[in-house]
């Protein structure tokens, strides 16, 4: 009850018509939804901008625990960005509507969709959401592909200066400098990487499937049956099947996933269980987008050297 009369209070003094436009000069208050969006906002908006993203690097998100500050964030917001594809659709639409923001309603020039611009990868044919399924409108972990980044940050950028027209040039600038060392870290990834062409991997959801797409893995199995559906002991008895088959010995897990779950098919698989998150800051230094990618490159170059 007090957090509703603390927002009616906040409504009344934040609340604009969508499209308002800020006084030049003024730092725009961007939220994300994910710590991956937040990083690439900080890269675009720079000093123009405070950043905060709603999901912890070490939440699922998928499941984010919806909480009071995160509404008082969301009314106080300039811009929203969200990851779309229904990514967030468990928790942000209900935060939102008790938000009260029009700034940062759909289709307002504060409202940035990640995936709108993304060509989105497994939509599905057919779809059941009371099974659980979570990836309705397709893959919606579309962040590992640097090239899909780049999309995104031109979307970000497009909608800052709509919002602040004063900071299009500043915004302008920076995007081209993030879009320029995208392109040189990129080379220097897929270097990392092309001695692992083809190799095969599982993971644990389906988060990196853009990923494995870009940089030439093979992601053999899921340890979910389906995006959102708990691992079964048929399903995991399947992943063993096929990782003895495909002589796949990696399995990546995510903080949030559970490792119990991959230790028990390692074990069966003479597999090894490689601990690896998609969200910056989720392990030390890896606050931006290029630190994260270098450490996920990395990372999977290692385990696929020792795997090998
Ligand atoms: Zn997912």
């Amino acid at each position: 009850m007090k957090t509703m009369l603390l927002l009616t209070a906040l409504a009344s003094t934040f609340t604009g018509p969508p499209g308002t436009r800020v006084a030049p000069g003024k730092t725009l208050t961007v939220v994300a939804t994910t710590p991956d969006l937040a990083a690439v906002a900080r890269e675009i908006g720079g000093d123009l901008v405070t950043v905060t993203a709603l999901a912890k690097p070490t939440e699922d998100p998928h499941f984010v625990d919806a909480k009071p500050s995160h509404l008082v964030t969301l009314n106080r917001a300039d811009v929203l960005i969200e990851g779309g594809a229904e990514l967030e659709l468990g928790w942000l639409p209900s935060l939102l509507d008790n938000a009260r923001n029009d700034k940062i309603a759909a289709g307002a020039p504060g409202r940035v969709v990640a995936s709108q611009g993304i060509k989105m990868m497994e939509i599905p044919t057919t779809f059941d959401r009371s099974k659980g399924d979570v990836h309705s409108l397709g893959n919606p972990h579309f962040m590992l592909d640097p090239l899909n980044v780049k999309i995104i940050a031109g979307e970000i950028a497009d909608h800052l200066s709509q919002v602040n027209p004063a900071g299009a040039e500043k915004f302008k600038a920076n995007l081209k400098q993030f879009d320029d060392k995208v392109d040189q870290k990129l080379v220097e990834w897929q270097k990392l990487l092309d001695p692992f062409k083809s190799a095969k991997l599982v993971t644990y959801h389906k988060d990196f499937v853009y990923l494995g797409a870009r940089f030439n893995l093979d992601i053999v199995e899921n340890l979910e049956p389906k995006p959102g559906i708990s691992p079964s002991p048929a399903h995991l008895a399947q992943v063993v099947t096929t990782m003895r088959n495909t002589g796949a010995k990696v399995i990546v897990v995510q903080p949030y996933q559970n490792r119990k779950t991959a230790e028990t098919v390692a074990r069966q698989t003479n597999g090894m269980v490689v601990d690896l998150s998609q969200q910056p800051g989720a392990v030390p230094n890896t606050d931006t987008y290029f630190a994260l990618m270098d450490h996920v490159v990395k990372t999977l170059a290692t385990a696929l050297q020792e795997a090998k």
